[in-house]
């Protein structure tokens, strides 16, 4: 523990975002640079509790060793702090940016403080580590002669590849994208994570020796028995990526897309590749309607924003979250509360309207124009299945002029068609790739790993099922395994 007061005497500080005038004229990041002294500082505020929650089962999902490296911060022993990240976290520069950092809402002294800035901590270790030359590639001694094939290139395959290869196995990943990353790259905006923190990872990694060979849609352009031929395991990790439909009437007009065919147009055109006109997505004078409140209804935002639209304005089903923790959601939980993202600050007035249920979409020369909704209110919940019936709430029925509109309301499972229904993969009640307790499919030799076999969920997340397949197919593969376990998992 660096400093035994540091928690008393010292606030919470966070790096300060760019002035929204500015942010809005590019892609870059929103944060400002925070100077080291600040860092070592916030360092100093962690209690190094005896039972760190911060890193227990409702925190930190990697079970990062996060009161040691807070100390090793606040003394100036980073490349020391750095080992330690990187033994529980194969990219903390990438969580270090966009984690939501259910770690902060677990630690011990946010039951009566702000807790413990540990997200921008984690990313400024990282960030050390690449500018002092300390995370050079690290090939394995000694290969195994064993082959791996992983489909996708999201966090979770990346981290299992990461993993792997480390244990001495030749490992390929294959993306059907023209670029590595998974929604790293096509999905989060470059404002949140610029893609150059995503391609460094990836050179690193090839000259570890993993292979990536991208355009390769597995189950579409290449059959993935040729995978169980040719490789000795195989893990899929590919995504949660069918969206949740809304089927109301007008929904086939024009005008009317799925976020993530409109995010990644966006990624494409900053990493200057041109989108066909016939095909571009563009809120540029436009009236945009977001249906979804969660984090990627507020990436189609910023997104909007950045791209000029005349006037944004976002549904969501929900009712409003407390702006503090209800008595039903007690710390160390995740708090259920209302975050302002920073595109909601670039907003600069409030665009969501909560309790808002959409009924249809009108318009002209089959484009969208209208959209009709109704406020709503949630009834009593029924006793079998806990569900709260919606209600209409009379006479408060409205349309709105539109000529956008983005569904953002999640993803049920991964795409069944192509690769899952060729390898026959059993599937849980959700619609997701079931697996047991090693993360191995109904077909022996195959893993599934991240939100493919998980569901919808948090690069955090990905990162350690990525790492525990990595052990499974390791010891799958040899007989044993060095490789860590996810304790979380
Ligand atoms: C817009 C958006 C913003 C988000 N923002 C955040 C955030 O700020 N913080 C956070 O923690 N989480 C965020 N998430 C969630 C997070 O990105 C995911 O939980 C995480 O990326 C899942 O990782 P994954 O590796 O399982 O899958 P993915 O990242 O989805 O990667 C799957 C990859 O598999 C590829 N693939 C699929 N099928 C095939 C096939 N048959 N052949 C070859 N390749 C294939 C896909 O092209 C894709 O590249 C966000 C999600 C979205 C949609
Ligand atoms: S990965 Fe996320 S939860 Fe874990 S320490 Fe970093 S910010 Fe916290």
């Amino acid at each position: 523990m660096g400093s035994v007061k540091g928690f008393m005497d010292i606030e919470r500080e966070t790096p300060a975002t760019r002035p929204v005038a500015d942010r809005l004229k590019d892609q870059k990041e929103v944060y400002q640079p925070f100077p080291l002294e600040k860092y070592r500082e916030q360092g100093a505020r962690c209690m190094d509790c005896g039972v760190p929650f911060c890193q227990s089962a409702t925190g930190c999902p990697l079970g990062n060793a996060i009161p040691d490296w807070n100390d090793m911060v606040y003394r100036d022993q980073w490349e020391e702090a750095l080992s330690l990240l990187l033994s529980t976290n194969n990219f903390p520069e990438f969580t270090g940016r966009i984690c939501p950092a259910p770690c902060e809402g677990a630690c011990v002294l946010g039951i009566s403080e702000p807790p413990v800035t540990i997200r921008n901590i984690e990313e400024i270790i990282a960030e050390k580590g690449f500018e002092n030359g300390w995370m050079q590639p690290n090939p394995p001694q000694k290969r195994t002669g064993k082959t791996v094939a992983i489909v996708g290139s999201g966090p979770a395959g990346l981290a299992a590849a990461d993993q792997l290869n480390q244990a001495g196995h030749s490992v390929t990943v294959f993306e059907k994208a023209d670029r590595i990353g998974g929604l790293l790259m096509y999905g989060i905006p470059h404002f949140k994570l610029e893609k150059t923190i995503v391609s460094r990872r990836i050179e690193l990694m090839k000259a570890e020796g993993v292979e990536f060979k991208t355009n390769s849609h597995i189950g579409v352009n290449i059959p993935g028995n040729e995978l169980m031929e040719n490789y000795d395991a195989v893990l899929l990790c590919c995504g949660s990526e069918k969206p949740r439909d809304l089927p109301v009437e007008g929904r086939d007009l024009d005008g009317i897309h799925f976020a993530m065919d409109f995010l990644p147009q966006q990624n494409k055109r900053n990493e200057g590749d041109t989108i066909p006109e016939d095909i571009s997505i563009t809120a540029r004078d436009k009236n945009v309607l977001i249906i979804g409140g969660g984090d990627t209804g507020s990436d189609c935002l910023g997104t909007a924003l950045r791209q000029g639209a005349k006037k944004v304005c976002q549904f969501e089903l929900l009712d409003e979250p407390p702006s503090e923790r209800k008595p039903g959601n007690p710390w160390p939980q995740w708090p259920a509360i209302l975050r302002v993202t920073s595109s909601h600050e670039e907003a600069q007035e409030p665009v969501t309207q909560y309790n808002v249920s959409t009924l249809k979409f009108t318009g002209e020369n089959g484009r969208v124009t209208k959209v009709h909704a109704v406020k709503i209110k949630f009834g009593e919940p029924d006793l079998q299945t806990g569900r709260r019936p919606i209600e209409e709430i009379p006479g408060t029925r409205f349309e709105m002029d539109i000529d956008l509109v983005l569904l953002a309301m999640g993803f049920v499972h991964p795409v069944h068609e192509g690769l899952v229904k060729e390898l026959n993969l059993e599937l849980d009640g959700r619609g997701n790739v079931a697996c047991d307790s090693k993360k191995m499919t109904n077909q022996k030799g195959i893993f599934v790993a991240g939100d493919m076999t998980r569901g919808q969920s948090l690069v955090v997340w990905a990162i350690a099922e990525g790492r525990e397949a990595a052990r499974s197919i390791d010891e799958y593969l040899v007989g044993h395994t060095f490789l860590p376990h996810s304790e979380w998992l």
